[in-house]
């Protein structure tokens, strides 16, 4: 099975997001007041969560927390129970933690390896779209404020003949596992600004105005690592929600084993075997972290070669 089509961390459509409900403002009220409703609390870009995990609320503690909430917005449905996250950042910590009956907040990707996919996946979710509601308060062409609507999909500035419709804003970056040009079979790794020592991982770069995809992969390759590359092939894509990202894997061969890093983003890039990449994951040392597509690019290249 290739990256594409494995279900990788806070992604895989586990709730239907039911885009024709949110249009439909009777049916959204009608779907707050239901008993079965599930609202999930959220403080400031991190979860709400007691002894068992982020907290569900339901009934009356879902409609005291929306009535204090900055926004309450519409997720989709699960099964037949809608799912909204509501938003208790203008309150003090410990305030929005007793509100929803919880004890503490946590942001999600420190519970990642314990929570089902499917929670991780709708809390990064939930997290993503009121982290947008905070930063987009304000029209950006008439400086008017901005109101929600679309069940919490989108913002409309009320200044007037602006009207702007404001929508969720997704930055893509690219990340790619670059091959050598020739045997033995080797990936470039390098050391970021900022790492450990001796932690190396693939590369990456944010997409630029006016950029395909590929154009990102070969421009960043080049910048960053010095290095030509082609055969740039997509491998999956990866919901990054830590605010706004999207992560698109791809593999790229490079012409030339040679490499003339940046000196600012990358300290160093080197070329592994796969008997090196085993060997330092048998002393111990990760293939990135467990949660993220680079993890998933590596661990695909190791399992197909010796
Ligand atoms: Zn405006």
């Amino acid at each position: 099975m290739d990256t594409a089509e494995r279900v990788l961390a806070y992604g895989g459509g586990w709730l239907d997001r039911a885009g024709p409900l949110r249009t439909d403002p009777a049916r959204m009220s009608a779907l707050l007041s239901e008993s079965t409703t599930v609202v999930l609390p959220m403080w400031r870009d991190r979860c709400l969560v007691d002894g068992d995990g982020p907290v569900r609320l339901t009934a009356e503690r879902a409609s005291l927390v929306r009535s204090a909430a900055a926004e309450t917005v519409f997720l989709g449905l699960d099964g037949d129970v809608a799912v909204f996250a509501a938003d208790l950042s203008g309150l003090s910590e410990r305030a929005a933690a007793e509100m929803a009956g919880a004890t503490r907040s946590v942001d999600v990707r420190a519970l990642v390896g314990r929570l089902q996919p499917g929670d991780a996946a709708v809390q990064a979710y939930g997290r993503g779209l009121l982290h947008w509601h905070r930063q987009q308060r304000y029209c950006g062409t008439c400086g008017a404020a901005a109101v929600a609507g679309g069940g919490g999909h989108l913002r409309t500035c009320t200044g007037g003949e602006c009207g702007r419709i404001l929508f969720p804003r997704i930055e893509p970056a690219i990340i790619v596992l670059i091959e050598a040009p020739g045997p033995p079979g080797r990936c470039l790794l390098a050391r970021h600004a900022g790492a450990p020592e001796d932690a190396y991982s693939t590369l990456a770069g944010f997409v630029e105005v006016g950029e395909s995809l590929e154009d990102a992969v070969r421009r960043e390759m080049a910048e960053e690592a010095g290095v030509t590359v082609t055969d740039v092939t997509y491998q999956g894509s990866q919901a990054w929600p830590f605010p706004a990202g999207l992560m698109v894997g791809f593999r790229a061969t490079a012409t030339s084993e040679e490499v003339r890093v940046d000196g600012e983003e990358l300290l160093e890039a080197r070329w592994f075997t796969r008997a090196e990449l085993r060997d330092r994951m048998a002393s111990g040392r990760s293939l990135g972290r467990v949660d993220a597509i680079d993890h998933e690019l590596l661990s695909t290249w190791l399992a197909a070669g010796d």
